[in-house]
């Protein structure tokens, strides 16, 4: 089974998300299933040069305005194809735009020719290499679909991954004509949405399936309060819609070996943890005393439940939790974590910006993670946790409903509880779940059990990877 997969990210090349970590580590897990997957990703500045044995396959004379090429290699384990195009991808800043975070005005214009080129790769662009599957995560590369389709070539079947339906890819329909691609494209039935141009809108409607990073967001985004304007097509499209939860990369956080912690440790020596939190003390200016420190380590949004962060820390500070905060994002987010830091010193600590390392560290410092998200469609930092023996407390909505199981009278005492959930999600039911994690960390016992019954959870992309291997499966026509 040979599959491209399409991404605007992919760990350790590029992040700003969740999806780098999937679309990084599903290709890994696939391959011990014997299917081998291509991923197709944007040439970003630096990005060819990280490449193994690198090699230009193919060429287009002219995409979207200049010449490119695909230049295929490897890092990190992964099997890369890389849309070399300067004039859509060579530019500093951020892979979505421009350093101070503008999106960049042609967007439209980088992520079509990313589907476009994924398209003629699945219709025979590369000499010798012809995919059985095409998947396309998130609205960047949602437009494949319909150049496979409308696009004159041979039709392959189409896999669409929704990991965050918030993110559409909506633009007028003044592009349209810039496409390439027939009339009958721009039709309720292709990617005209609501009287413009809609990548994922395209995708989801064209794509033989859809799925999405955990069942419970699956079931979420038919309803108009999670679907975003997508819950009528997603409803229609309910019979080729799956959930299907996301692993981790076990290798990359595993805490017996990972090199960003003070001291590596194990489920059996779970004390080392100390050490780690002695150093996260340190780095977020924490007071050393014997409170449960709780850590977020999140995009500074409204979708993250970060303002109702801001809003309840004097509380939770009041409640005897120490806080550390590792985050970018809104600005005004920012400045109201920075306020209550100043205010509440050794009690609250904030780290702007984003750090690999620094989370890492977090993960295996801190007793508990905090993240009181208003919708998740998976989440990786509750999973990252649980393998660290971080406790999680977290909102009942998407993933983080599905691979948290609370800590009530009943999962307690059968010793099958990993952390606690809360909802609805407002100040009042974080400041509750806070103060029920204080009084679950005061019971060392309970609170060992947790941690313990989180670190034998199965994080790992085994299960989820051999659903994806079944729904390929289901795909390509036998013989
Ligand atoms: P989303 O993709 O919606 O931002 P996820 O929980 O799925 O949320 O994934 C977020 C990923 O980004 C995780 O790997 C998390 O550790 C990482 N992350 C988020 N913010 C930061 C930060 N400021 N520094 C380092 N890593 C971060």
């Amino acid at each position: 089974m040979r599959v491209l997969a399409i991404a605007s990210e992919v760990f350790p090349l590029v992040k700003t998300g969740g999806l780098a970590d999937v679309t990084g580590a599903l290709p890994l897990a696939l391959r011990d299933l014997g299917v081998a997957v291509r991923t197709l990703i944007p040439g970003y500045p630096g990005i060819v040069a990280q490449l193994k044995k690198r090699k230009v396959l193919a060429g287009f004379d002219l995409l979207f305005g200049g010449k490119a090429s695909i230049v295929g290699g490897q890092a990190a384990g992964l099997d890369l194809l890389v849309l070399d195009a300067p004039h859509l991808f060579d530019r500093k800043g951020g892979p979505y735009g421009d350093a101070t975070g503008n999106d960049w005005d042609d967007n439209w214009r980088r992520y079509a020719a990313l589907g476009k080129a994924g398209a003629e790769i699945a219709g025979g662009l590369i000499p010798g290499y012809t995919p059985d599957i095409v998947h396309a995560h998130d609205w960047q590369a949602a437009m494949a679909p319909a150049y496979i389709r409308f696009g004159g070539h041979r039709p392959k079947p189409t896999v669409m991954t929704v990991h965050n339906l918030a993110f559409q890819g909506q633009f007028p329909m003044s592009i349209f004509p810039e496409l390439g691609l027939p009339a009958a494209a721009l039709s309720l039935d292709g990617i005209e949405y609501y009287g413009g141009v809609g990548f994922l809108k395209g995708g989801l409607q064209l794509a033989d399936a859809i799925t999405t990073v955990s069942p419970t967001y699956a079931s979420e985004i038919r309803a108009p309060e999670f679907g975003m304007g997508l819950d009528g097509l997603i409803r229609v499209r309910d019979n080729v819609l799956h959930g299907i939860v996301n692993g981790i990369d076990v290798d990359v956080w595993n805490p017996e070996t990972d090199g960003h912690l003070a001291a590596n440790f194990s489920a059996r020596t779970i004390g080392a943890r100390a050490r780690n939190r002695a150093a996260m003390e340190e780095r977020f200016g924490l007071d050393r005393d014997a409170a449960p420190v709780f850590c977020i380590i999140s995009r500074l949004t409204w979708q993250k439940g970060m303002d109702i962060l801001a809003g309840t820390i004097d509380d939770l500070v009041a409640m005897g939790a120490r806080i550390a905060v590792l985050g970018s994002g809104d600005q005004s987010l920012e400045g109201a974590l920075l306020a209550a830091a100043s205010r509440h010193r050794g009690r609250v600590g904030v780290v702007i910006g984003y750090n690999e390392a620094l989370s890492h560290l977090m993960q295996g410092g801190a007793d508990a993670i905090l993240i009181p998200s208003r919708f998740e469609p998976c989440g990786l930092t509750q999973l990252y946790a649980l393998r660290y023996g971080c406790v999680p407390v977290v909102a009942r909505t998407g993933g983080l409903a599905d691979t948290v199981i609370d800590a009530n009278e009943a999962a307690v005492s059968a010793r099958v509880a990993t952390g606690v959930q809360f909802s609805p999600v407002d100040a009042d039911a974080l400041i509750r779940a806070v103060r029920r994690a204080i009084a679950l960390y005061a019971d060392r016992r309970i609170w060992a059990s947790m941690q313990k019954q989180g670190m034998k959870a199965d994080v790992s992309w085994q299960k989820s990877a051999q659903r994806y291997t079944e729904l390929y499966n289901s795909l390509v026509p036998a013989g």
